[in-house]
């Protein structure tokens, strides 16, 4: 007789009574089976190509009569594993539901029932798992099966297993045994009723929750979250009903981030279980989290509009609080650019708009840079628009400074913005623009009659020598074309024709400390040492300035290019502005060949020549009544303001 293999070898199956024959006579009939089996030469532990044996293709396919037959058989090893996935005929009983075949294993007493698969799976992980109640049962019943045997690989028991799948029957029959421990957690550190809240298997959880042994404030091991937090978390309204239900739980238990169910379902817009939450008297709707953010900010934060709503519908909520850097929950809606949110928050009576953060920075001022947000907040008549941060900087210096040219056309189009407003440096949006080469801005705001062009900053730079301060830090890019070149916030301010004459005379004297002597530029020039940045953008500028003074131009009104060493021709009309001359043209009217005075003609300047001829008429008029004489500078003066550096800035509050 052959010996019984535990795992039968490639070779045993070359006997004459293959396995293939054999399990040919179990498909078949019983009496065949019979005789087979009463062959002293059969080995009836073979297995066949997949590795499984006899007795385990009969529970597998849930053939009675022949696990029975097998069974019989003492020569039969009801424990051998199937070879590609470690399953023991039990486990195939198990996993198939196979009920009958599973209680005549059980009857064996060589069985072991407690015996995994590959997986990790004991009968009853699998039986639980997949729903099998009666194969559950069966197990149960067997008092020999151990109810906790966890899941090698994840250590999940039979219980989590039956949870996490929404195995409801399953998990009455577990709950139903006291050996069951119900609240052993898996190697994901969490309960069976966290994985059932967590997944929404709301029966398995109202079951758990029936279950005086479960401790439903349980916290995942890794997280720190209860059931209720993952619940919110997940948006599982009908588990976190449940859940709120029960006494035992506590709903402002926080995970280890210190977020409360409420804070997570705000922050992530889980509007039906935010309802739930706040319909529940013990919920504190303003517990922050550890970093001060409340819910309400949380949700405006991340713009989770109607949480939003049905938070400032709570009159327990306070919509002011702050986070731990000072950010309302408007502020922080404002920073993100969630304008619904920001709509929202306005319309409550109860919100103060013009409260700032840490850093000074007021919801207006954080949206600076936001478009729909700073016109929703400008058209609130509660927001203060000129209040500044910590440096002093309203929301017109913010943009301004960082060239959001439409967000300066907007504010300057409130009535109540102050346009001068000075950050604590003493520099007003337009000089911050000069300063940072933002010409599109210092375009918008030289436009502005209301725009104090002489405003000098602490330094005492006014905007035109910020402008050509700006042009020495990038003197390598001048004559750039690609719309950056650094000499156009110099010639847009001359080109405003509102800097007054004082102020031109004031900008030269300045700007001539940095001139080079004619030795260093001999030097330079036969290659010695080389101008300084400094020297460079003194020469580039005050010869340009000097002309200006004359009444003479040598920049140009179309393409806004520096000529530093020659005058341009003027425009007929008005003599006010020049354009670039035949030397240059090629290089600067672009490849239709088409001169600067041509394209600007069609580009306005018609129109703006009409004008500048009748206000020199005027001028000259109003020079003749008088009976004065003219002046020194002719045509620079243009109308400004008669005064240097030292206007009145605008108080910051
Ligand atoms: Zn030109
Ligand atoms: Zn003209």
């Amino acid at each position: 007789m052959p010996k019984y293999t535990k795992k039968a070898s490639r070779e045993s199956r070359s006997t004459p009574y293959a396995i293939e024959f054999l399990l040919l006579q179990v498909m078949g009939n019983g009496t065949a089976l019979c005789r087979v089996l009463m062959d002293p030469r059969v080995d009836p532990n073979l297995v066949d190509e997949d590795g499984d044996t006899p007795l385990f293709i009969a529970a597998n396919l849930g053939n009675d009569r022949y696990v029975e037959l097998l069974l019989g058989d003492p020569r039969v090893d009801p424990n051998i594993t199937n070879e590609k996935n470690g399953a023991t005929p039990l486990n195939a009983a198990a996993n198939q539901g196979r009920n009958r075949c599973l209680e005549l294993l059980l009857a064996d007493p060589r069985v072991d029932p407690n015996l995994a698969d590959e997986d990790g799976r004991t009968s009853l992980c699998m039986a639980a798992g997949l729903g099998e109640d009666r194969c559950v049962e069966l197990l149960l019943g067997d008092p020999r099966v151990d109810p906790n045997l966890t899941n090698e690989k994840n250590g999940a028991t039979p219980l989590y297993a039956a949870a996490a799948e929404g195995k409801d029957r399953c998990v009455e029959l577990l709950l139903g045994d006291p050996r069951v421990d119900p609240n052993m957690t898996g190697e994901d550190g969490n309960t069976p009723l966290y994985i059932a809240a967590n997944l929404g298997k709301d029966r398995c959880v109202e079951l758990l929750l029936g279950d005086p042994r479960v401790d439903p404030s349980i916290t995942n091991e890794k997280k720190g979250a209860t059931p209720l937090n993952v619940a919110a978390n997940q948006g599982r309204n009908r588990c976190l009903e449940l859940l709120l239900a029960d006494p035992r739980v506590d709903p402002n238990l926080a995970d280890e981030d210190g977020r409360t169910p409420l804070c997570m379902a705000a922050g992530l817009g889980q509007d039906r279980c935010l309802k739930i939450l706040l319909a529940d008297a013990r919920v504190n709707p303003n517990q922050a989290d550890e970093d001060g953010r409340t819910p309400l900010n949380g949700a405006a934060n991340r713009g989770k509009d109607r949480c939003v709503e049905l938070l400032l519908a709570d009159p327990r909520v306070d919509p002011n609080l702050a986070s731990e850097d000072g950010r309302t929950p408007l502020n922080a809606a404002a920073t993100q650019g969630k304008d619904r949110c920001v709509e929202l928050l306005l319309a409550d009576p109860r919100v103060d708009p013009n409260l700032a953060g840490e850093d000074g920075r007021t919801p207006l001022c954080m949206a600076a840079g936001l478009g729909r947000c700073l016109e929703l907040l400008l058209a609130d008549r509660r927001v203060d628009p000129n209040l500044a941060d910590e440096d002093g900087r309203t929301p017109l210096c913010m943009a301004a400074f960082v060239g959001e040219d439409r967000y300066v056309e907007l504010l300057l189009a409130d009535p109540r913005v102050n346009p001068n407003q000075a950050d604590d440096s003493g520099r007003t949006p337009l000089n911050g623009a000069a300063t940072r080469g933002e010409d599109r801005c210092l375009k918008i705001l030289l436009a502005d009659e209301r725009v104090d062009v002489c405003c000098a900053d602490n330094n005492g730079q006014t905007p035109l020598v910020a402008a050509s301060i700006q042009l020495l830090r990038s003197i390598d890019r001048v004559g750039a074309t690609d719309g950056k070149d650094p000499t156009r916030c110099f010639v847009l301010m001359l080109k405003s024709r509102r800097i007054p004459i004082q102020n031109l005379a004031h900008s030269i004297a300045y700007l001539r400390h940095f001139m080079p002597n004619r030795r260093d530029v001999t030097v330079a020039e036969a290659g010695g040492a080389p101008l300084t940045q400094q020297q460079k953008a003194a020469r580039l500028v005050v010869p340009v300035l000097e002309a200006q003074f004359k009444g003479e131009r040598r920049w140009c009104a179309y393409c806004l290019k520096l000529t530093p060493d020659a005058n341009l021709d003027l425009c007929g009309g008005c003599k006010q502005v020049g354009y670039c001359q035949q030397y240059v043209l090629e290089e600067m009217a672009g490849p239709d060949q088409t001169p600067c005075h041509v394209k600007h003609w069609k580009d306005g300047h018609r129109k703006e020549c009409a004008r500048f001829q009748e206000e020199e008429e005027e001028r000259k008029g109003k020079q003749a009544e008088a009976g004065a004489e003219g002046g020194g500078g002719g045509g620079s003066g243009g109308g400004g303001k008669k005064k240097i550096g030292n206007c009145k800035k605008g108080r910051r509050r």
